[in-house]
């Protein structure tokens, strides 16, 4: 094959992803904009670029240990109300925790939202400034890129998922959660996983994956495979704020997504 007729080749396999993907992704934009198609399409010329870095950047941060210790548990104890459901117990007992330092800058805690009889529970890795205003998981710019994946890619209404984070507080400048504040916050999640019981789990990131799984590999390693969590088929793909600032890790995660509604589609 000479290099044009591959260009070509590449190009129309490109072309025919685009029309399939369309509405996930690009919107009226991608009819209207020639050039800018063009300009992508010699991309795909190129080899998916080593995304490393962009998952590492932060861990050394997050590897260094805090100098604050967990607050005592008395301080964080909850009084369970029998006359509310166990969510709202638990929804009730996230909103006053002192069990890290991440609660001395929050605004609100950021418990969750969706179906509690979801069967795909997304979960990403903690609140950013606009979740922290708002209390509401997945609501910024990464978040309205998530709805889309949800809603114009999966064909299913965001309010039909259930959406939750590793942390429920925001870390300062968006860093990654240090371990011990991980550590803290995760047993809130793991009710919250036992109470919705998906039939599929969606880890959003590096820092998801690590903590519900326990694997600290690249993230391009645990996408290559589906997982277990507690028995729930787990599936892993790229953190929606990766795909803002990389482009080509779109292709990927929808195809990550397509394994997750194959599954579903077979389950049924
Ligand atoms: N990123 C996350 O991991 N979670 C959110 O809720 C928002 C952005």
């Amino acid at each position: 094959m000479t290099l044009s007729e591959d260009f070509h080749s590449k190009l129309k396999n490109w072309l025919d992803w685009q029309q399939e993907i369309e509405p996930f992704f690009f919107g009226s934009r991608f009819l209207g904009d020639l050039n800018k198609t063009l300009e992508d399409a010699l991309k795909t010329l190129y080899p998916e670029p080593d995304i490393t870095p962009l998952l590492n950047a932060g861990a050394e941060t997050a590897a260094k240990p805090t100098e604050q210790k967990p607050l005592s548990a008395a301080v964080n104890a909850y009084k369970y109300d029998p006359s509310l459901s166990p969510v709202e117990n638990l929804r009730r007992e996230v909103s006053q925790c002192t069990g890290c330092q991440l609660a001395k800058c929050r605004t609100n805690t950021v418990f969750g939202e969706g179906n509690l009889n979801a069967d795909i529970m997304f979960i990403g890795e903690g609140p950013g400034e606009t979740e922290d205003k708002t209390g509401r998981p997945f609501v910024g710019d990464a978040g309205q890129l998530l709805t889309k994946i949800i809603e114009n890619g999966m064909k299913i209404p965001r309010d039909s998922v259930y959406i939750a984070n590793i942390v429920k507080c925001r870390p300062p400048r968006n860093r990654d959660p240090f371990p011990d504040e991980a550590a803290s916050c995760i047993g809130y999640l793991k009710k919250q996983i036992e109470i919705v019981n998906p039939k599929v789990i969606i880890l959003l990131g590096r820092v998801a994956t690590r903590y519900i799984l326990g694997l600290d590999t690249t993230l391009s390693a645990a996408r290559g495979t589906s997982h277990e969590y507690n028995g729930i088929k787990t599936f892993v793909t790229y953190h929606p704020s990766a795909l803002l600032r990389n482009e080509n890790l779109k292709r990927p995660t929808w195809e990550d997504i397509k394994k997750v509604m194959k599954f579903l589609a077979e389950a049924q």
